[in-house]
This record gives C-alpha cells, structure tokens and sequence, in this order.
C-alpha cells in the first residue's frame, strides 16, 4: 500500500466516524469448514455448539467478518482491508449448513460463501441443498460458488493431456453455467476439491479468469497464488479454539507462491517422493527471523536450509506416502506474538482408481 493510499484511506474513515475500525490490513485469512453437524463424519464437522463458539471467539475478539468478493477486491487493488478481517467458507453445500449454520450466521450476521457441487442439487440428493435453499442464502449474506459438478478428483488421472483438461474444463464449466442459471451472476471462484490440483491446471484456470482456492493452511496478501489461495480448515481436529487462536491471529508468510513446486508428485513415472519445495520470500525484511523459522513435515521438524538471504528449502527426510501430504513453515512477526504461516500441499499419485471418500 502506499502512503498516499493509507493516508486517504485514514482520512475516509476518519471522516465517516468509523474511527473503531482501522482499516490497515493488507491481507486476511480464510476458514474453511464442510458440516456443520454431531452426526456427519467428524474429520469434516463440527457440531453448531463448537461452530457458535467460533463466530463468538471472532466477535469478543474483533476479528472482522468480510465477503469474500470485498476481501478479493482490496487486496487485488491494494486499497486497505479492517484489521483482523477473515472470510468464512463452506464447500459442498451440505443441507446441515442451511439447517444449523444459517441461523448462527443471520444471529452473527457475518457474511459467508457455499462452494457448491451442482450434480447433488440438480439430482435432489437429500443430503444437498436445494436451488430453493441455496437462493435463501443470497439473502442473508451469503454468496454461492463453484466446486465442480461432482467432487471428482480433478488431477488423479492416468494423464494430463488435452483431453483430460477439456473433460476437467468442461466439468467446472457446467457446473459454473448451473449456477448462473439458477442463482444469477456467479464470481468465477473455483475451490478444488480435496485441494488437489495440478499447474496445468492452475494456468488454464488463469486463463479463463478463475480465482482458486485449495485446502492448504495460510492467508491471502497480493503475493499469494491467486489460483491456490490457502484456506484454514476449522473443523474436525482444527476445530478446537486453542488452535484456531494461532491460525486466525496468523498472517500469510510472504513468499512468491506462485513459483511453488508442481504439487503432483507422480510415482508411476519415478518422481522423487521427498521433493524439494524453494521458498522464495518477499518482504525480507519484515520477516527478520531466519533463524526462529520453523518448517513441519508429517508432524517432524525439518530444518529448513537457507541457499541465500531470499531463498530457503525444505525437503522430507524419508519418501511421501500416497494421497495427500503436507510441509507447513511458521516464522514469528517481529514485534508480535503472532506467526507468518506458509503451507503446500502435495498429492502423492501413482496413476491408479481414486479411493471413494
Ligand atoms: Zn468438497
């Protein structure tokens, strides 16, 4: 942001007497939740109870609730977003959001965005929202989205050629089009499902306009990766407050992501199972804590090793196993109690049948 900016932007909300927001975040982070239920499978629930406890944590402790839309556009135009401003999201559009997240929410009044399958809509699936529901939530702050037409493992395929884009293309296309026909104006915001994607993918979505969202912890600034922009899973084992503390005080590790690694590391063509990932930071200087860096692989420390001032890398002492793995970096902010946070996901895949999950 530049000076000139932030001035303006003071005198703006001086001047409207909003004087008990500073708007001075030029980043926010994310939560990402699936049910909300006691009955659904625990790793993608949390119970209404645990979920209200979340959007009171965020009131006590003035975080502010913000659109995704309105979150996108300040930090993609650099003008200043609330302080502690974070962004609630559902994938899956499961009936138990509108029957017990919905009134939560309306109590809250905090906006939030479904990432919604259409084929279970479309084909009435009982444990779906309907178009009816979906469309109520437009008018409680709610804004719909995409999550391709069938949670299909988008990248676990025998080969990434021309016809697979097209038939991964054509999937999130139609399930764009559902949308438009029966909500109206969609923002093309795609969440993949299982955070697993692949660059090919990632530039064709590009191409086409798409912003994109993955399930791999950390916060958005103008330097994240705007067709994997991290998310923090909140529920399951993330849902308890104690972690979700540090999570939602953190900010986003300031690294050039969009020069990750390929996440898809392919055995059955003899990639290597303990890739390198290299981090290069933006911001050097605000981070000023090289030596407190800390980097997590499948529950292990793992030092990282810096190649000069701007670059570090982090690679896994003994090979991934199959499916998805992770490597997480946190780094105090100088002056703060509160960490930078950095994750990338890896799908470890050997060309064979998707698991049902
Ligand atoms: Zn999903």
């Amino acid at each position: 942001m530049t000076l000139l900016r932030l001035l303006l932007a003071t005198t703006l909300v001086t001047n409207l007497g909003l004087s008990t927001i500073s708007h001075s975040a030029d980043s926010f982070n994310i939560l990402l939740y699936h049910h909300i239920s006691s009955t659904a499978p625990r790793s993608t629930s949390l119970s209404a109870e645990e979920f209200e406890g979340h959007l009171q944590y965020l009131k006590d402790n003035e975080y502010h609730v913000v659109a995704l839309g309105d979150a996108l556009k300040a930090v993609q135009t650099a003008q200043p977003l609330p302080s502690k401003s974070v962004v609630i999201t559902f994938d899956d559009a499961w009936r138990d959001i509108y029957e017990q997240g919905l009134p939560l929410l309306k109590k809250y009044d905090y906006p939030f965005t479904v990432f919604v399958n259409t084929d279970p809509v479309d084909q009435n699936n009982r444990h779906a929202m309907t178009w009816d529901m979906l469309r109520d939530l437009k008018h409680h702050k709610g804004s719909l989205a995409n999550h391709t037409r069938d949670h299909a493992y988008l990248v676990r395929k025998p080969e990434y050629d021309d016809v697979w884009l097209s038939a991964t293309l054509a999937n999130i296309e139609h399930a764009q089009q559902r949308l438009e026909q029966e909500l109206g104006h969609t923002p093309k915001w795609l969440a993949y499902p299982f955070g697993e994607y692949n660059n090919v993918l990632k530039q064709a979505l590009k191409e086409r306009g798409y912003t994109a969202f993955g399930q791999q912890s950390g916060g958005v600034a103008a330097f994240s990766d705007w067709q994997a922009l991290p998310r923090f899973p909140a529920a399951g084992r993330y849902s308890s407050l104690k972690t979700l503390k540090t999570k939602l005080a953190s900010q986003p590790f300031p690294a050039n992501y969009a020069a990750f690694a390929e996440p898809v590391i392919r055995t059955d063509h003899g990639q290597n199972q303990q890739p390198l990932l290299t981090v290069n930071l933006t911001q050097a200087q605000r981070l000023g804590v090289r030596q407190q860096l800390s980097c997590f692989i499948a529950g292990s420390a793992k030092k990282p090793i810096w190649s000069d001032k701007l670059n570090f890398n982090i690679a896994a002492d003994n090979p991934m196993g199959k499916g998805r793995n992770r490597y997480n970096c946190t780094a105090p902010i100088w002056g703060q109690k509160n960490y930078y946070w950095l994750s990338h996901q890896w799908l470890v895949y050997g060309g064979e049948a998707p698991p049902k999950e």
